[in-house]
């Protein structure tokens, strides 16, 4: 859905012989309609001239025909999604293309692949692309990745476990409180000045803020004493 109009008048000047020159031009004819062959993956190649991109059918219809009000589309009476004859498009609402599609029995329904061809993509699986094994079967990609990987799978999952995601910070279960014995709180505080926190914390298995506690409850480190009179010099 577009939502801005594109109107025949503000294409750029160079719109009309750009589009001729690289899209008419290189375009093949089947029957009464006129096939581009530009980004041959897409469905509907987009093209961009002058700052303004539009896919391919969109610039033949504003070009040739006149403008796309705002939030309409551009659809084809040919039902060829690549065809850029201005003559086989009109313009209508998203509303009204879907219905066309479905009254022309267009509508795209999701493809169930055989058991026997999703075997085969599965062995491919190794080998190819998602959309290389697509295009060699005529299956979109996104079915292949889903016979391939399952289809809920989005991308592997390299997160830890849901349920410990989920849970708040402040309903987790923590560990049991270490009890501070005397020989431990001795340890705490011989690393003092000598280790730092988080290193002496994993090294006697106690949590860090235990390890600040005890040494913010403990004395300063003794200073060396300096005789009074001597200024601290040596
Ligand atoms: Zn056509």
């Amino acid at each position: 859905m577009r939502r801005k109009p594109v109107i025949q008048a503000e294409l750029p000047k160079s719109a009309r012989a750009v589009f001729e020159r690289k899209v008419v031009a290189r375009a093949r004819r089947d029957g009464d309609c006129v096939i581009s062959e530009l980004q041959p993956s897409r469905l509907r190649p987009e093209i961009y001239i002058g700052g303004l991109v539009l896919k391919a059918h969109c610039w033949a219809y504003a070009i040739y025909r006149g403008n796309i009000p705002a939030g309409m589309c551009v659809c084809h009476s040919c039902d060829v999604a690549r065809c850029i004859n201005p003559d086989h498009l009109w313009v209508g609402t998203q509303l009204e293309n879907v219905r066309d599609m479905v009254r022309k029995g267009r509508r795209v329904k999701p493809q169930r692949l055989s058991p026997a061809l999703t075997q085969e993509i599965r062995a491919l699986a190794v080998s190819g692309t998602f959309s290389a094994i697509g295009r060699q079967y005529g299956v979109d990609p996104r079915t292949v990745a889903g016979v391939i990987r399952g289809p809920n799978a989005r991308r592997p999952d390299t997160r830890g476990p849901r349920l410990e995601r989920r849970v708040p910070a402040h309903l987790r279960k923590r560990p049991p409180a270490t009890t501070i014995t005397p020989d431990l709180a001795d340890a705490v505080l011989q690393a003092k000045g000598r280790e730092r926190a988080c290193d002496a914390a994993k090294r006697l298995n106690v949590g860090v803020s235990t390890i600040y506690r005890i040494w913010a409850k403990a004395s300063p480190a003794p200073e060396r004493p300096t005789a009074p009179g001597m200024g601290g010099g040596l």
